[in-house]
């Protein structure tokens, strides 16, 4: 339905403005407005010229003594003005009028002069309405341009918030997983995805049910984009994307208006991909503030979510998107149904980094003693993005140097002026590599030594985004309901094991520590106060219902419902048991005082390590495959 703009009787070309097809530029605002204003303008200046006094303006006074003369034919008296004709030609002109005024006895000397006299009744009907219709018009005009902008989804108004739309549907994406290197078990996972694409009828014939939508998380620069293209480029399927920060515009109901048309417009190419960059921008947690919402994002979130859960999940279309912030999502968004495959995009290792190198390399006229490892090894914590960028900037140091290709010299010095500018990245320092190096170990060590524990799934000192400098992932072999006390103190002395290492070997611990030690604290007073694990204090809960966190936050940190001494007896045991697992992770890092050593050694070389080959070092034999290989987030150790 069309809006009316223009009132209706005005004119007879406001029938054409309730045609749509009848406006010269549908995209533009208000065209048939134009129109109408312009045949008011040309009325005005008809009348005007039409109602315009003839012949030569002359006083009242001139007018009365030449009607007393006897020289005035006739006369045509109107509200205002009095037109009329001389008998005889008076300066060039027979014609003459005067303004009226006030005279009664006006009509008396006509006649007694013999003047012809007519009066005149003028309606003044247009430049009336000329004065109000034209201040309505433009206002008018300014309501649909504005309404035209905010883009409401109804009707005509919608044509506008659709021409805006950025949504590029790439046909034909050229990218595939060759340009895409470092990122394995990311790429191993996405695999399925391109399977499915390629071909939808295989898996839904049985009556499965495909992911709807992944999450890309991982550290900026990582290839995340990169990653989500590579997948429509391997399946050949179109690639709709659209950045988070895109649907939020300044009007309500714009980000809800692209969410719906690019459903909409995927749903006719399926199968695809939906890509949705920066998800962080658009789905953050809907918080309830005093200050107000804003509105406009969570109705866009809203919207995602409506078509999220609306679409069908046989049509093949796969949503994909990318953050660096999944802890700022909104839960709802995390739901399953929703973005709940979850895939880890992390920064490289060595040999990842070396392939980066490569892949961004091709291009790239390479002198021979260049050596791709080593500068791999040189770019400790680097991303994917941060290497495409140095290899750029050394090809434009050897070009501005006149060479004839790019040698190790200006990898170097390309090496060191990103580290400066990463250095508010913050990139480990060789110490700190070290000392995580040591401390990952003394996890890993620990873990493996003692009989019974999960094994050691994989180490890491590859710094990612998310605070931990390293990790030690741990698989277990099966799902355990309940931990034994042998269990319990085992485990804290893997937690342990990592500061442990720091001491031995460097005779100094470090600020990495502070979650391992949180962690053990929070089991050994559990072991004490709700377990019953202490033989000093008994099988007695002492922690009551636990509070809940908000309860916690209103009346500050409880102290159970014990006597001091019994707080005192608590402390002790805590402690007492601390000191003991740490004794334990000690006596077990001395003795393999070596192979603490040798594992360092190999990790801050290859700076990521499979469970397999620590134990190979170790002497120990293989563990029994851990089937379970979907990783979830970092639940190592840190
Ligand atoms: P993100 O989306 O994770 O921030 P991008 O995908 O935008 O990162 O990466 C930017 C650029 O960096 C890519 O276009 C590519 O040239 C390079 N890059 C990043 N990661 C990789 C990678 N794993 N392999 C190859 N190139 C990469
Ligand atoms: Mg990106
Ligand atoms: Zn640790």
């Amino acid at each position: 339905m069309a809006t009316p703009r223009i009132p209706p009787g005005i004119n007879p070309r406001d029938k054409r403005s309730g045609d749509r097809r009848a406006l010269p530029r549908p995209g533009r605002p208000g065209g048939a407005v134009w129109y109408v204003l312009g045949f008011l303008m040309l009325m005005a200046l008809a009348q005007t010229w039409l109602l315009a006094p003839t012949g030569r303006q002359i006083s009242y006074s001139e007018f009365k003594a030449a009607v007393r003369a006897g020289r005035v034919a006739e006369v045509t008296i109107s509200e205002q003005t009095i037109r009329g004709t001389y008998k005889a030609e008076v300066n060039g002109t027979r014609n003459f009028n005067a303004a009226r005024i006030e005279d009664p006895k006006l009509l008396e000397e006509l006649d007694a002069t013999g003047v012809r006299y007519t009066g005149e009744f003028v309606s003044r009907w247009l430049p009336e309405v000329i004065g109000w219709v034209i201040p309505i018009l433009l206002l008018l005009a300014l309501w649909s341009f504005f309404f035209r902008r905010m883009g409401s989804a109804e009707g005509g108004v919608m044509s506008f918030a659709r021409s805006k739309h950025r949504v590029f549907a790439e046909d034909d994406v050229k990218v595939s997983f060759a340009d895409v290197a470092g990122v394995d078990e990311a790429e191993q996972e996405l695999k399925e995805i391109v399977e499915f694409l390629k071909n939808p009828k295989k898996y839904t014939a049985l009556g499965g049910r495909i992911p709807k939508g992944v999450l890309l998380v991982g550290p900026p620069g990582t290839g995340k984009t990169l990653l989500a293209r590579a997948v429509a480029g391997e399946a050949k399927v179109p690639f709709f994307s659209l950045s988070g920060s895109e649907f939020v515009e300044m009007f309500v109901g714009v980000g809800a208006a692209r969410v719906r048309d690019l459903f909409s417009q995927a749903e006719q190419k399926a199968p695809c991909i939906i890509f949705i960059d920066e998800l962080d921008a658009l789905g953050r947690a809907r918080v309830q503030s005093p200050m107000g919402s804003h509105e406009e994002r969570e109705q866009t979130l809203n919207q995602l979510l409506a078509e999220m859960d609306g679409f069908d999940s046989r049509k093949a279309i796969i949503i994909m998107a990318a953050t660096n912030r999944p802890e700022v999502l909104d839960p709802a968004l995390l739901r399953p149904g929703r973005f709940d495959r979850h895939v880890l995009v992390d920064k490289p290792d060595v040999k990842g980094r070396e392939e980066v190198l490569q892949i961004h390399t091709r291009q790239v006229k390479l002198a021979p003693e260049v050596d791709l490892k080593i500068v791999a090894a040189r770019t400790a914590g680097f991303a994917g993005a941060d290497l495409a960028n140095l290899v750029n900037e050394a090809a434009l140091l050897a070009a501005r140097n006149d060479k004839a290709s790019v040698e190790m010299a200006d990898f170097d010095e390309a090496i060191d002026r990103l580290i400066a500018g990463l250095e508010k990245k913050r990139v480990m320092s060789r110490k700190e590599r070290e000392i995580v190096a040591y401390h990952e170990s003394g996890h890993a060590i620990v873990a493996t030594l003692i009989p019974g524990m999960d094994p050691v799934h994989k180490i890491s000192i590859v710094q990612r985004g998310f605070g931990a400098l390293g990790y030690t992932m741990q698989l277990p072999l099966e799902d355990r309901y309940l931990m034994q006390r042998r269990d319990l103190l085992n485990q804290l002395a893997v937690l342990l094991g990592g500061r442990t290492a720091e001491e031995i070997a460097l005779g100094e611990i470090s600020t990495g520590a502070q979650n391992d030690l949180q962690r053990a604290t929070d089991i050994a007073r559990s072991m004490v106060t709700e377990w019953g694990m202490s033989d000093a204090l008994g099988a007695i809960n002492y922690d009551g219902h636990k509070r809940s966190k908000f309860l916690d936050l209103a009346f500050g940190p409880e102290r159970g419902a014990y006597a001091e001494e019994t707080a005192r007896l608590i402390d002790a045991e805590v402690k007492r048991i601390m000191t003991e697992a740490h004794a334990q992770a000690r006596g077990i890092l001395t003795e393999h005082r070596d192979d603490l050593e040798r594992v360092t050694r190999r990790l801050l070389e290859k700076e990521v390590m499979e469970g397999e080959e620590l134990r190979t070092m170790l002497g120990i034999a293989p563990a029994a495959d851990p089937s379970a290989d979907k990783t979830p987030l970092p639940p190592g150790l840190q």
